[in-house]
């Protein structure tokens, strides 16, 4: 079934589990990443940075997760990740995303509540979801650096009045995580999400997943996180499998062969990372 974000969150905070948000990085790997979920009977959320969705295709891409999700049971969610102008995403909702996120970190906390405003109205129109940030999340994404990749942790007091002023659907948090984080891993400050997750009440989520380790991602779940964000570790696994089977292949071997073991590869991560995030058989 094809759900918005707000609804495949729902009972995350109640029940302590997390949805693993995973990053689609080609149209080849969509069909093993919905393969994973339903051998897990969990819930999933594929998402897509605003360049991914440019080199798919918005309709595309939406046409082909809607029809996957159609002839499952499972949730599905399909959610534009860190857009940072309203043009992207009213072309996210305009093509059937389910759900999308303003990232206006960025800017002053004024601005950032004018801004995410402006896009939860149009979203309401289409019965889409809206996530937003607050504070900042370091690291790089498709190779630039965040605030000079630096973290900025989110203030409890701030997001409670960003979480009013807005009507989101979902709010992500800067606790230490930090993006393409995968050769280390990231010193997370449990006593801030305990603080923000004490005086909220919508679904908070964790940016950078690839850089936590398994026991703090656990830990992050029991204080309180209900959608876990994962790219780079699915970009590693799809890569290395066709490295290795493009390495050895001849150039009359089919194509279609070579992929095979990357999408796999992908599909056995989000296997194991449903199993950590604790969304088996969840609804
Ligand atoms: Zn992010």
């Amino acid at each position: 079934m094809y759900v918005t974000l707000k609804e495949i969150l729902k009972n995350t905070r109640r029940d302590k589990f997390a949805v693993g948000a995973f990053n689609i990085h080609c149209l080849e790997m969509v069909p093993s990443m919905i393969e994973a979920a339903k051998a897990k009977n969990s819930p999933i959320i594929l998402q897509v940075s605003p360049t991914t969705c440019k080199y798919i295709g918005a309709s595309l891409l939406s046409a082909v997760v809607k029809e996957l999700a159609k002839e499952t049971d499972i949730n599905v969610t399909l959610h534009l990740d860190h857009a940072k102008d309203f043009n992207t995403i009213k072309e996210a909702v305009d093509n059937g995303f389910s759900s999308v996120m303003i990232d206006a970190s960025a800017l002053p906390l004024e601005e950032n509540i004018k801004k995410t405003k402006e896009v939860v109205k149009y979203a309401a129109q289409h019965g889409v979801s809206v996530e937003a940030e607050l504070g900042t999340i370091g690291g790089t994404e498709e190779g630039v650096a965040l605030n000079n990749g630096k973290i900025k942790y989110t203030r409890p007091q701030d997001a409670v009045k960003f979480i009013e002023a807005t009507g989101i659907d979902a709010l992500a948090i800067a606790i230490g995580t930090s993006h393409g984080q995968y050769k280390s891993k990231a010193k997370l400050r449990f006593d801030i999400l305990k603080d923000i997750y004490n005086v909220t009440n919508i679904p908070l989520v964790l940016h950078g997943g690839t850089g936590v380790s398994e026991e703090d991602l656990k830990k992050c779940i029991s204080a309180g996180i209900s959608k876990v964000n994962i790219g780079t570790e699915l970009n590693i696994a799809w890569v290395t499998a066709a490295k290795e089977s493009f390495g050895k292949a001849k150039v009359n071997d089919s194509c279609r062969d070579l992929l095979i073991p990357a999408n796999y590869a992908v599909q056995k991560v989000i296997e194991h990372k449903i199993d950590v995030l604790g969304s088996s058989n969840r609804k």
